[in-house]
């Protein structure tokens, strides 16, 4: 079916239209990084006004693009949550009118639930599957039985990978959102050259911890303040390479007690090069089949939405008009919900 999705859940407003679940034939990413970036993270209240300002624009201009007239659309998938309940109301309402409107289903969809799918624009993965989600809000390892069939392997008790990335930019001077920039500098920075902690990495968990390790980067700078200046490749190669060691490292873990050989990496982070060489290291020797996204199917994006959103409404499941937003919102909760997934 062809389904109009849109996410509004963080600092990007995006509309998509794809296919079947599978082809996508547009996508509109509107990026308020500007805006936000001088206030060096995103501001909700801000978030909020963007996204209203967007979310015609980026619709029309999904349309526009794909050839498609809004009658042609068969379908509504929308982000319902995890994220800012503010934003999130946004795409939601949008997605309400144009439901309403149109006479066609309309369906709420978890975020996550689309990072993990979104590898399916790109190529089918079997399953079960392993997935790592690393992004803004969460590191979280999950075994995937099917669609809406999540299971939490493993999570990050303080920050996620992303919040780390950007917290860390920030106490080096780096612009935000900073994973992209501390990217940029390890190109060029010895991995080697600071021995970073690797938080948990011996627990028996699947679980991670990135806050000792912004701890860690902190004192050294107090200590050696000219690893902001001259030295600060190396310590963003160092940095980078202490969080994707211990990302690779339990993942791997997560392969070897499962013994499930098909893995995806997700979201925002999945765009780091250091990450992406590691993964494809390891899947190399373990025999593992690996899948990453193209950059742009990791970072937020509403095409990535339409790809669960596609399943459920091809299956009568959707969602009523008093769809809600779910700011914080399991995966492990979505089984229930879709009365036992696929
Ligand atoms: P969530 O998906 O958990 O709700 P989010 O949607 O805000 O959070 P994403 O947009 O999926 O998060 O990812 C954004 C994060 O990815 C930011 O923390 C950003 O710094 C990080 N990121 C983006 N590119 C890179 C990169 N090349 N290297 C490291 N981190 C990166
Ligand atoms: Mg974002
Ligand atoms: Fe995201």
């Amino acid at each position: 079916m062809l389904i109009l999705s849109l996410e509004s859940s963080c600092d990007e407003t995006a509309a998509a239209v794809v296919k079947d679940g599978r082809t996508v034939l547009s996508s509109i990413v509107a990026s308020q990084i500007s805006v936000h970036a001088e206030y060096g993270g995103v501001v909700p209240e801000i978030a909020s006004r963007q996204h209203l300002e967007a979310v015609s624009v980026v619709i029309e201009e999904a349309l526009r693009e794909a050839g498609v007239g809004l009658a042609e659309i068969e379908g509504v998938a929308v982000t319902q949550g995890p994220g800012l309940a503010g934003a999130l109301l946004v795409g939601i309402s949008a997605a309400k009118g144009l439901s309403f409107g149109r006479g066609i289903p309309l369906v709420g969809v978890n975020h996550i639930e689309g990072h993990l799918l979104a590898v399916f624009l790109e190529q089918p993965v079997e399953f079960p599957f392993l997935a790592l989600a690393v992004s803004g809000g969460h590191s979280h390892l999950y075994r995937v039985d099917g669609v809406g069939r999540y299971k939490t392997l493993g999570q990050t008790v303080d920050d996620a990978a992303g919040e780390a990335f950007d917290k860390v930019a920030k106490l080096i001077g780096l612009p935000y959102p900073g994973g992209v920039a501390i990217d940029r500098l390890a190109a060029t920075g010895n991995p080697e050259a600071i021995k970073f902690p690797r938080p948990l990495l011996h627990d028996g968990t699947f679980n991670f911890s990135f806050s000792g390790l912004k701890t860690a980067v902190l004192t050294h700078v107090n200590r050696h303040p000219e690893a902001k200046e001259a030295g600060i490749n190396d310590l963003a190669a160092s940095f980078q390479e202490a969080v994707c060691d211990v990302l690779t490292k339990k993942t791997a873990a997560a392969v070897a007690a499962t013994g499930i050989k098909r893995l995806v990496v997700a979201g925002g982070v999945a765009c780091n090069s250091g990450l992406r060489r590691s993964m494809a290291r390891f899947a190399e020797k373990a025999g593992v089949e690996l899948s990453i996204p193209a950059p742009k199917l990791c970072a937020d994006n509403a095409a990535m939405i339409a790809v669960p959103g596609d399943y459920y409404l091809s299956n009568g499941i959707t969602s009523g008009f008093d769809l809600d937003a779910l700011p914080v919102w399991p995966l492990d909760k979505l089984a229930a919900r879709f009365k036992g997934g696929a």
